[in-house]
């Protein structure tokens, strides 16, 4: 057990659709801080005004809360430490970055748009950092006097980070061990943007310290920043509370080959998002596996084995078993490639585990939207043939709706060419003796009708499917003597007599 209070956090940008990636950074900082006692926090990360959207932040806190996995502090439910979104910290960031020049870790650079693209064209790959920095026009290159009067006129400019030369920044990440970088090889990154609003480097350190984040979780794709945010924790003063880093192993696409995007869901026809996403832009809607029919819990079994697994072969999780097994130690550090045949087979297992009575709002919601009104006790017994075979909740129409509303087609291609008179009679009989009969149980259904097939000379075996397209309208479903028990003496002699109609046609 950790000796500090866990205090973790997810700080997403409120940018657009929330990433598979995203959403498994927020179940192992959930995770993680449940097994721990401690607080999970939820900061919104949106000091880059140019790419805030609209309903991205809303949209976040909709899909933590689809999965169940609530913070306890965040900008929509408070906390100790609120605001809990950073442009409305905007006044807790100068102070550092001024103290940070001050000490000499930090600068400011007056540099326009229009000095630093011409730099560019001149340097390939340049570089702001300690080869150039004595080339451009900040407050290392220019005199005290200058500095000044720029300062007094209110020039535009920014606060850089000036990275030391020479030098090896090592931390131990508690998935990857021990990590270094040559300080050679990072830039003086913008701390302090001309519009006063941090940057997220300069931001995401003062945050974490202020609000005493104790295990920084967050995708490997921010790996190349940890040099400067060590940096900032030691000009700083706070190296001592820093949080324990866990920069967590990428999502691959399917083949393996990079990570995985929005777009390779797009091109291969999966989502990637968690619940569907709308561009307030454009209106283009990206679908999300909510929408297409996941179960929250599916969804978030599958989103823990994405780089983690308990060293047995138990594949199928609750979030407390979740809460009591997992551990970043079994994290792995190579990326997880994404399988979306294995994301439907945990959302069947799920179906199949999830008790009949759970699974009846989600489809009730789908009758409502089909006009369709139905007894509970009914609905639950449709549930309880056809839940084996749903991939998706929203299969169920398509696996059930014969138990509503009779089928309007049929697929008589295979049952016409070996249609004969004899069958004719065997149905006509069939739908008397049904009228007739005391027990309206599967089994003795399927007794009566075996013995009047006996009776009539045919094969049971050639009868069946024509019985399963009168009842059903196609070659699906679930035993069709429940189906017929379900459906009830009359439905099913009259679904007889209009499939013999149809047959005849
Ligand atoms: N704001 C960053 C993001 O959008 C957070 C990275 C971090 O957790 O440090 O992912």
């Amino acid at each position: 057990m950790p000796s500090r209070k866990v205090r973790v956090r997810f700080a997403p940008s409120p940018t657009g659709g929330l990433h598979l990636g995203g959403m498994r950074t927020v179940l192992f900082n959930y995770l993680f801080a449940r097994q721990n006692g401690g607080d999970f926090i939820l900061r919104i990360e949106d000091t880059d005004q140019a790419r805030f959207v609209e309903g991205a932040e809303q949209y976040i806190i909709d899909c933590l809360n689809w999965c169940g996995l609530n913070p306890d502090e965040g900008p929509h439910v408070g906390g100790p430490f609120a605001p809990y979104r950073q442009s409305e910290r905007k006044e807790n960031y100068r102070k550092y970055a001024e103290q940070l020049v001050k000490q000499g870790n930090a600068y400011y650079a007056f540099d326009t748009t229009e000095e630093l693209e011409n730099k560019r064209k001149e340097i390939p790959n340049f570089q702001y950092g300690h080869a150039h920095r004595m080339e451009m026009r900040n407050s290392l290159s220019l005199s005290d006097d200058e500095v000044q009067s720029l300062l007094s006129q209110n020039v535009p400019h920014v606060i850089r980070i000036k990275v030391p030369e020479d030098e090896t920044i090592a931390f131990t990440d508690m998935i990857r061990g021990a990590v270094s970088f040559d300080t050679n090889l990072v830039d003086d990154k913008v701390l302090l943007k001309a519009d006063g609003m941090p940057t997220y480097h300069l931001a995401v350190v003062v945050d974490d310290y202020l609000m005493q984040i104790s295990h920084a979780f967050r995708g490997e794709e921010w790996l190349p920043s940890a040099p400067v945010h060590l940096l900032l924790w030691e000009y700083l003063g706070w190296k001592a509370v820093m949080p324990e880093w866990v920069h967590l192993p990428l999502i691959l696409k399917p083949d393996g080959n990079g990570k995985l995007s929005k777009r390779d869901g797009d091109r291969l026809g999966f989502p990637v998002f968690a619940m569907d996403w709308k561009d307030p832009k454009s209106g283009e809607i990206t679908k999300g596996f909510k929408e297409l029919g996941f179960l929250p819990e599916a969804f978030v079994n599958m989103l823990a084995l994405l780089g983690w697994n308990d060293g047995t072969e138990q594949e199928i999780f609750t979030i407390a078993e979740l809460i009591e097994k997992f551990s970043i130690e079994r994290v792995s550090k190579a990326g997880a490639k994404f399988d979306f045949e294995k994301a439907k087979w945990f959302n069947q297992e799920w179906i199949k585990r999830k008790p009949v009575s759970e699974l009846e709002p989600f489809v009730a919601d789908i009758l409502k939207q089909k006009g369709v009104e139905v007894e509970s006790s009914f609905l639950q017994k449709a549930i309880a043939l056809v839940k084996e075979r749903l991939v998706y909740v929203n299969d169920f129409w398509q696996q059930a709706s014969f138990f509503f509303v009779s089928p309007e087609q049929y697929d008589l291609g295979s049952v016409k060419p070996k249609w004969n008179d004899q069958k004719t009679e065997f149905f006509h009989l069939m739908g008397e003796v049904f009228k007739s009969t005391a027990s309206w149980e599967a089994i003795d259904i399927e007794l009566l009708f075996k013995s009047q097939a006996e009776t009539s000379g045919l094969k049971v075996g050639e009868l069946m499917l024509p019985f399963r397209i009168m009842l059903v309208g196609g070659k699906f479903g679930p035993h069709v003597f429940d189906i017929a028990h379900l459906l009830g003496r009359q439905e099913t002699v009259s679904r007889i007599e209009r499939g013999l109609n149809a047959i005849a046609e």
